[in-house]
């Protein structure tokens, strides 16, 4: 058909071949040629700008299914379908001096000869949890697969029945058990479980005692529940071992930043708790990675068992984790770590960056929100926050458009307006938010 543009002329167009870095020439053709070819097909006049808007268009539909960065303006601190933690400038520099070249990932420096991987980050987690041997594997779930597979494949593990979570993402306690090859002994009644509701259930068959965290619900009312000490004394008169899994893992107590207290990892381990296994990047704020922590002679097993070579983790995690635990030792250099200094700003602070919004966008206002730390930690815990509701006509479509930036900004929607919360926006990405949603309210839909 006569009038179409050359494949040439449009792979010259600035905003086509911007796209050429992050694809490659050829890639970039390929939409061209599609874009030309469906244009042939549909027979329809075509002018030069819409031409160029659909390859535009095709080019940024392929990189928004590709990682991209976003950012985070829903209020969740750590939000699972955004990439849960974001990780600190120290543990990115890290990453980087680590994963640039090689390093002594398995190799010992003094002696000169093969090392293990595991080491290397062993002393910060003994450090970090208290506990006295530790190991790292892929995500919290391995952690507490391996642990299964060392000690209860074949025999029973005794789980109270308000303890049978499931996390989401496919993580369910019950799955992972009878995926383990342990045997399921369910101990106690959806709201109230008694240690007389263990002892029950002990026997000779009997390899572990577990507890997990609750993550993402609450049982209220008439309830009742055995004490970790308890469940410790109760395990070690059976000689059985017993392992927490804590799910989120604060290493603080999160009184410190006004929420409620959640059990730390070194209340876990201080309870006696043989074995204790939490994430690398919920409430710790570091990258993903399932951790163990507890009684030497508990770990040393895992380390044997071949399928910790599948559970691994790369050096680009330990060198994160270890200096993500680092920062912990001090509150000024912990709330570094991007979650924690985004659950210690204060309401004037987020005051403070909400007026540089209102002044730039005429359909903003500030107005009071609720933020939440997300990760299955807290599920009822608010944080009281602020966020830039934006009055527009259309609310769905301003979020869409927002979501098809680079970076995507991820909006709520809340009666019929756009709002983004301030607690999840880092201060540095405020510039393009601000400049983002005008660019996309000017060209996508009318003010109020
Ligand atoms: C989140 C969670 C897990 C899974 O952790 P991943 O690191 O996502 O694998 C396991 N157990 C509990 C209690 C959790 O909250």
């Amino acid at each position: 058909m006569r009038g179409l543009p050359a494949v040439h002329r449009l792979l010259e167009e600035p905003a086509v071949a911007e796209y050429g870095v992050a694809f490659g020439r050829e890639t970039v053709k390929r939409a061209i040629e599609q874009v030309l070819d469906r244009a042939r097909a549909s027979g329809s006049e075509r002018s030069y700008e819409s031409v160029v808007a659909d390859v535009v268009a095709q080019l940024n539909d392929a990189r928004l299914r590709e990682l991209v960065p976003a950012i985070n303006a829903t209020g969740i601190v750590v939000h699972t379908n955004l990439g849960r933690s974001p990780l600190a400038v120290e543990a990115l520099t890290a990453i980087d001096r680590i994963a640039r070249g090689y390093s002594n990932l398995e190799f010992d420096l003094s002696a000169g000869e093969r090392g293990s991987r595991y080491s290397r980050v062993t002393e910060a987690l003994r450090d970090a949890t208290g506990a006295q041997d530790a190991i790292v594997v892929n995500n919290c779930a391995a952690a507490v697969l391996l642990i299964l597979d060392t000690y209860a494949r074949g025999r029973e593990t005794i789980v109270a029945r308000n303890q049978l979570v499931e996390i989401g993402g496919g993580f369910r306690i019950p799955d992972v058990i009878a995926r383990s090859g342990s045997i399921l002994i369910e101990v106690g009644s959806t709201n109230r479980v008694y240690t007389a509701d263990y002892e029950r259930a002990l026997s000779p068959r009997t390899a572990l005692l577990l507890r997990t965290h609750p993550s993402n619900y609450r049982i209220e009312g008439f309830t009742s529940d055995v004490a970790p000490e308890e469940l410790v004394r109760l395990g070690r008169s059976a000689g059985v071992p017993v392992v927490e899994d804590l799910g989120s893992g604060a290493l603080v107590d999160l009184a410190e930043y006004g929420l409620p207290h959640e059990r730390t990892v070194q209340e876990a381990i201080a309870d006696g708790m043989d074995l204790v296994t939490f994430s690398g990047d919920k409430l710790l704020g570091g990258p993903q990675a399932g951790i163990i922590a507890g009684k030497a002679h508990f770990v040393a097993p895992l380390r044997s068992n071949p399928l910790l070579r599948a559970l691994r983790v790369d050096k680009t995690t330990i060198a994160a984790l270890a200096a993500t635990l680092h920062l912990y030792l001090e509150r000024t250099s912990r709330d570094r770590i991007p979650i924690f200094r985004m659950l210690a700003a204060t309401l004037d602070d987020l005051r403070a960056r909400g007026a540089a919004y209102v002044d730039a966008i005429a359909a903003a206002s500030l107005v009071e929100s609720m933020a939440y730390v997300g990760g299955g930690s807290l599920p009822q815990a608010q944080i009281a926050s602020l966020a830039v509701a934006l009055e527009v006509s259309e609310a769905d479509g301003v979020a869409a458009a927002l979501r098809r930036e680079n970076p995507a900004v991820v909006a709520r929607i809340e009666k019929g307006r756009v709002m983004l919360d301030l607690r999840t926006i880092a201060p540095e990405e405020d510039a393009y938010v601000i400049a983002t949603v005008l660019r996309v309210t000017n060209s996508s839909v009318p003010r109020r």
